[in-house]
């Protein structure tokens, strides 16, 4: 093992390359990088942009929206050129801007009556944070009630305001006084402002764009707006998204015919080239001491005002119709669309041009990679990559929910465009329903220069966050974390792979080696004859061990201390670790004492695979006391256990086979075990030949029974993961070969995962899944298995939990006899 490592490392070193050295946020960078969201754009002309290699893609997506007459829309762009050439000043402040001036004038000309004050700043969210500071002070009262699931921006005001906690998360306190109701429900608006009279405003958005595009009921603005009057409370519409023509009315609240008491606009007053915001409100609701106090260095700019003012020159009643037409037009199509592919689409909502499009939540028959890109919230991400590649159409996923696309092209977007844009949806979102392989091939073609498999396993990995949602209930919860040992699993966990070339296989899996642990298998619940019920995720390192010594220890070992926190984050009580998690852990020791319990799961799988042995060689009407046995990797802490458990039984003579590396830990053991039986250490495997009984528990790489001499009649228990055994020790038919001692689980139908992670019957499991599973319904404190010499008292107390709660030994199961069951 040690040899491929450092052959590995060698390797490496050659084909490392530099990394790519980037200042602006290197981690949303390398996010975008892995979802191939990593296009530059080179040239912009309205719906159009085009790439460093001159594709052109229609963008539908429009930043966030704020692109709606077009990249670089002639008109606004003669206005910008017009001010310069005239040499007009754009930062004057605290002297008159004309433009800004100007611009005020002419918001108030097209705002609802009533409305006749403006204050112009840059962003939304600054507009939002001045609204705060207006009503605040107007009223002398401090709530501001806002509704779940709003979005109005990322200051910490702002995120006070905004009704998705997971954008506040992690920041510390936001500021106090703010309050918030369900979006939508009139008697909870109702019961709340009854209750006391501290409410200073009610902010909302006539429509939760990043929420996922939801409208309320129709008559909810109304009921909202008579309940402010009634209460004497200030209603604020944040209308940064759906303002200015979006929705196929100059502002979404014209639908409803509401007049708010301040408004705010915000992303397309900018005509997609400035930032530029804009408070509007009444008479009644303006206030001298937020007028005096409120300001900021780039607020007035005179050079973005005469853009703003280009901007509602184009915003006519009638561009506002056509905005209405060409969404019945879009609303109609996605509905036909959701109708046409209903388990890739749940639903499509939208007015105007604001349009969502909900992918479906996938379903138990998602392979592991799917299913790992939803745990994640990368599934919508890349679906829109795939529609990119695919279709050259960009959309990308709300702020607030990542499995809602939305569909924002810039208003000025002609028919022919628009069908252009959705025909190339739907024919990319129709290939979807038949599995991930149409997502794998956009992604690796859309694989630049600077690609994913250039830089393979080298560079950094992002910490992507599991979508907000996923937690463990319950009261025995664990996390298993496990990767692919072969591609063999691969493809059993991930049927649809099988359909790849070998070369599109190869490209996968550096792809897919870049990313980071991440849940992938919410487990099945498994209840235990005591009646405890056991809740898991299983976290997958998408990454084949050859890969993870690529990597190198030091970046492995983070990532599974990364993998351990993110479990207790999550409520795991146990974190079992599977497969080579276990030595690149250093057997659990650089991970125990993070608050959670770790168990290598060596206790049981030692156990069990003693089990296994023990009961076929039985059957075969012989007896282990006069057996030769032979342990090959008893240096290792399954493989010292179960020669621990084999002494125990005293056999004729045991045969301990490790490497030189190890010949006096093996020494040590020998000594330890010669009380009960005559014990030989060889470092040559070929020893194993005279052996009847032969326990194969090593971590190479590579089968390490290739090529040696086996008797016949010999029993083989293989637990190494990679097998020890090869293929054709396998097909021998006078050796019997058992893989370790699996577990038949309390839950016989219980599957983990399409595939049942290494294509095991149903019902049964891994013994390190086991023991992980049996820690947590025992709620046990102590670490287990963990370092090289874990005590042998431990293997006794796992299979007494595992009588305990019902986990029996599998009839041990040839390899074959797994194949011909999978196949029935
Ligand atoms: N309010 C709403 C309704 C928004 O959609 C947004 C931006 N998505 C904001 C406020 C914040 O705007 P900005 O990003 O310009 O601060």
């Amino acid at each position: 093992m040690s040899n491929v490592i450092r052959s590995l490392e060698s390797e490496r070193s050659q084909s490392r390359r530099p990394a790519r050295a980037v200042a602006l946020n290197p981690t949303l960078d390398r996010l975008l990088d892995l979802c191939r969201m990593n296009r530059t754009w080179k040239r912009g002309e309205g719906v159009w942009l085009f790439d460093e290699s001159d594709r052109r893609f229609l963008d539908c997506w429009s930043q966030y929206g704020a692109v709606s007459l077009g990249h670089n829309a002639p008109p606004v762009v003669a206005a910008l050129r017009a001010a310069l050439d005239e040499g007009q000043p754009a930062m004057v402040q605290p002297y008159r801007a004309p433009n800004a001036v100007a611009l005020a004038e002419a918001l108030i000309r097209i705002a609802p009556a009533g409305l006749d004050r403006c204050v112009l700043l840059s962003t939304g969210a600054e507009a939002v944070e001045a609204a705060i500071k207006l009503v605040r002070s107007r009223t002398g009262r401090s709530v501001i009630l806002t509704a779940d699931g709003s979005f109005h921006g990322k200051t910490m005001g702002a995120l006070a305001a905004t009704g998705q906690p997971q954008h506040s998360e992690g920041f510390g306190p936001t500021p106090p006084g703010f309050e918030r109701v369900a979006f939508g429900d009139v008697h909870a608006l109702a019961a709340r402002l009854a209750r006391s009279p501290d409410v200073a405003a009610l902010l909302l958005e006539p429509i939760q764009g990043e929420r996922g595009v939801h409208l309320p009921s129709p008559g909810y603005l109304r009921a909202a707006r008579e309940l402010c009057e009634r209460h004497d409370v200030l209603l604020v519409l944040d209308e940064v998204q759906t303002g200015l023509g979006r929705t196929g009315k100059l502002f979404a609240c014209e639908d409803s015919g509401v007049t708010p008491d301040v408004l705010l606009l915000g992303k397309s007053l900018g005509g997609g080239l400035l930032p530029l915001a804009a408070v509007l409100t009444s008479t009644r609701c303006w206030d001298e001491r937020f007028a005096l106090r409120h300001s900021s260095t780039f607020a007035n700019n005179n050079l973005a005002s005469r853009v703003g003012l280009a901007v509602l020159d184009q915003l006519t009643p009638a561009f506002c119709a056509e905005v209405e037409r060409k969404g019945r037009y879009v609303s109609t199509r996605l509905e036909a669309m959701a109708c046409r592919h209903p388990g890739v689409i749940a639903a499509v909502r939208g007015r105007g041009l604001l349009c969502a499009i909900e992918l479906g939540r996938g379903g138990k028959d998602d392979g592991l990679f799917l299913s790992y890109l939803r745990h994640q919230g990368l599934y919508g991400f890349v679906v829109a990559s795939t529609i990119a590649e695919v279709a050259s159409v960009l959309v990308a996923p709300t702020l607030g929910n990542s499995n809602v696309l939305r569909f924002a092209p810039p208003l000025t977007i002609t028919d022919s465009e628009l069908r252009l844009a959705l025909d190339g949806i739907e024919s990319t979102l129709g290939r979807l329903s038949a599995g991930c392989v149409p997502i794998v091939r956009a992604l690796l073609a859309a694989e630049g220069a600077d690609s994913a498999s250039a830089r393979d396993v080298t560079t950094d990995r992002p910490a992507i966050v599991p979508a907000s949602g996923l937690e463990l209930k319950g009261r025995a919860k664990y996390v298993f974390l496990a990767h692919p040992t072969s591609r063999k699993d691969i493809v059993s966990t991930d049927p649809h792979m099988a359909d790849l070339s070998p070369d599109e296989f190869e490209r996968f899996l550096a792809f897919t080696a870049q990313m980071p642990f991440g849940a992938a298998v919410r487990c099945p619940p498994i209840v235990s004859r005591t009646g405890t019920v056991a809740e898991g995720l299983i976290f997958v390192l998408p990454a084949l061990p050859e890969q993870m010594l690529r990597m190198g220890r030091a970046r492995v070992r983070g990532e599974i201390i990364r993998a351990v926190d993110l479990a207790a984050s999550l409520g795991a009580t146990v974190v079992g670790l599977g497969a080579y998690t276990t030595p690149f852990s250093r057997r659990g020791r650089d991970v125990v004492g993070r608050g959670v319990t770790i168990t290598t799961g060596n206790s049981l799988t030692a156990g069990m695979a003693f089990e296994a042995t023990r009961r076929v060689v039985t059957h075969q009407g012989r007896s282990l006391r006069r057996s030769q046995v032979a342990v090959v990797g008893a240096r290792g802490s399954v493989g010292s256990l179960c020669a621990r458990l084999a002494a125990r039984e005293q056999p004729s003579r045991l045969v301990l086979v490790g490497n030189a590396m190890h010949a006096e830990a093996l020494e040590n053991l020998a000594l330890q075990l010669c009380d009960f039986c005559e014990v030989e250490v060889s470092l040559d495997v070929s020893r194993v030949s005279g052996c009847e009984v032969i326990i194969a528990a090593t971590s190479a790489a590579r089968p390490a029974l290739t090529g040696v001499p086996i008797r016949s009649g010999a029993i083989v228990c293989d637990v190494a993961r990679p097998f020890d055994a090869p293929p054709e020790l396998r097909a021998r038919g006078d050796v019997t070969v058992i893989d370790g001692g699996l577990v038949e689980l309390p839950e016989r139908s219980a599957r983990f995962g399409v595939g049942n992670l290494q294509g095991l019957p149903d019902g049964i499991q891994l013994p390190c899944l086991s023991e992980t599973i049996l820690l947590a319904l025992e709620g046990e404190s102590q670490d287990h298995g963990i370092g090289d010499d874990p005590p042998l008292e431990q293997v006794d107390g796992v299979l007494d939990y595992a009588k305990r709660h019902g986990f029996h030994l599998a009839d041990p199961i040839a390899e074959e006899c797994q194949l011909a069951r999978r196949a029935s």
